[in-house]
């Protein structure tokens, strides 16, 4: 929406110098901000499924018979969802990565998304960065930018994704049968370890800093995996409030217990290193912002999907009752340490 007044104010000159390639600050509106910044990177150009894109009222897409469309969106909020002066070529990749990652967890392939930005200023050398690392997801993950909002206020983002999944082949949260594998796809807790390099926290060897931190900033999507899962997956998400919190939520929506086993967490060495074996694991059940694929999977097609090649790895099982249990080598029940992130819940703010 155009609100010319508060982007004529909100564009004064910046310390930054926009180069020559770039139209200067003082005169960078809306329009020409979107255009410029937008409408001219790669991911913006048309393809497959998108029959017309950013410029207009609204993007149209277009599905092939047989096909249903799937719709996820996550909003990011400065100092909430990442640090305050986060790196914007790093932020406009975690912002898509992110959201992406829904419909990796759908067994979607993507179409295309919108970006609702809201920023306190137009700064020239910030908006370059991050659509550069915005560009750079997309085009990783076919994902083409279809339209938008830009608006002034504290910086926000709000991505909204579209994919495409065959009709009634979208896996959902329910659907875990008793009986079942509890698989993952990757290691756990590696956004959570990482995070903690994010904030200062603590410190890391450069090998250990340089394996942890792209999982924060550069969360891969599992697309090609959850797509894979599809008409063999009974349920799938992907982890990002951690593990026993989203485990949660396929238990409830199934109907079914989810057990965990402890001794199955797959750890990478990274983040071992970074924090010892109970802190591994306590971001392994509980950190946030993972991003890897968790689902349920009948045990007949663990050796087909294993000798794919497919990164997955079998953390426990599905049995009658409700809720999540976490159990030790012994099968004994565990206390689970603190629960994954919630904004307005008990353990939220
Ligand atoms: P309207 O007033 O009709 O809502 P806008 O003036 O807000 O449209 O936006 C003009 C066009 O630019 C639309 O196609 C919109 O989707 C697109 N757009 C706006 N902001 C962004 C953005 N940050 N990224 C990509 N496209 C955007
Ligand atoms: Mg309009």
């Amino acid at each position: 929406m155009a609100c010319w007044t508060s982007w004529r104010r909100a564009c004064a000159p910046t310390k930054s110098a926009p180069t020559s390639a770039e139209p200067g600050a003082s005169a960078l509106g809306e329009f020409e901000l979107i255009r410029h910044y937008f409408a001219a990177a790669s991911c913006a150009r048309a393809g497959e499924g998108v029959v017309l894109g950013i410029g207009d009222d609204c993007a149209l897409l277009e599905l092939a018979a047989g096909e249903q469309l799937a719709v996820s969106t996550d909003t990011l909020v400065e100092g909430v969802h990442f640090p305050a002066a986060a790196e914007p070529f790093s932020l406009g990749q975690r912002a898509l990565g992110v959201s992406l990652s829904d419909l990796a967890a759908m067994g979607a392939a993507p179409i295309g998304f919108t970006l609702a930005l809201t920023l306190p200023r137009a700064e020239p050398a910030w908006l370059e960065a991050f659509a550069r690392g915005l560009d750079q997801m997309a085009r990783q993950c076919s994902a083409r930018l279809i339209g938008g909002d830009t608006t002034r206020g504290p910086l926000s983002l709000t991505l909204t994704v579209c994919g495409r999944v065959p009709a009634g082949q979208a896996l959902t949260r329910a659907g875990a049968q008793a009986g079942d594998l509890l698989c993952v796809g990757g290691c756990l807790g590696e956004g959570a370890g990482a995070l903690e390099l994010v904030l200062g926290r603590r410190q890391a060897k450069a090998q250990v800093a340089e394996a942890l931190l792209p999982r924060y900033w550069a969360p891969q999507p599992q697309l090609a995996l959850g797509q894979a899962l599809r008409g063999k997956a009974t349920a799938a998400l992907d982890i990002s409030d951690g593990l026993l919190a989203d485990c949660g939520h396929i238990a409830t929506a199934s109907g079914v217990a989810l057990l965990v086993e402890q001794a199955r967490l797959p750890l990478s060495a990274a983040l071992l290193d970074l924090l010892g074996e109970e802190g591994a694991r306590r971001c392994a059940l509980g950190g946030g912002d993972d991003y890897l694929l968790a689902f349920t999977l009948p045990a007949e097609h663990l050796h087909g999907l294993q000798a794919a090649g497919w990164p997955l790895q079998v953390i426990g099982r599905v049995e009658a009752g409700a809720g999540v249990r976490l159990l030790d080598a012994q099968g004994r029940a565990l206390a689970p340490p603190a629960r994954g992130y919630q904004h307005f819940g008990a353990a939220g703010v």
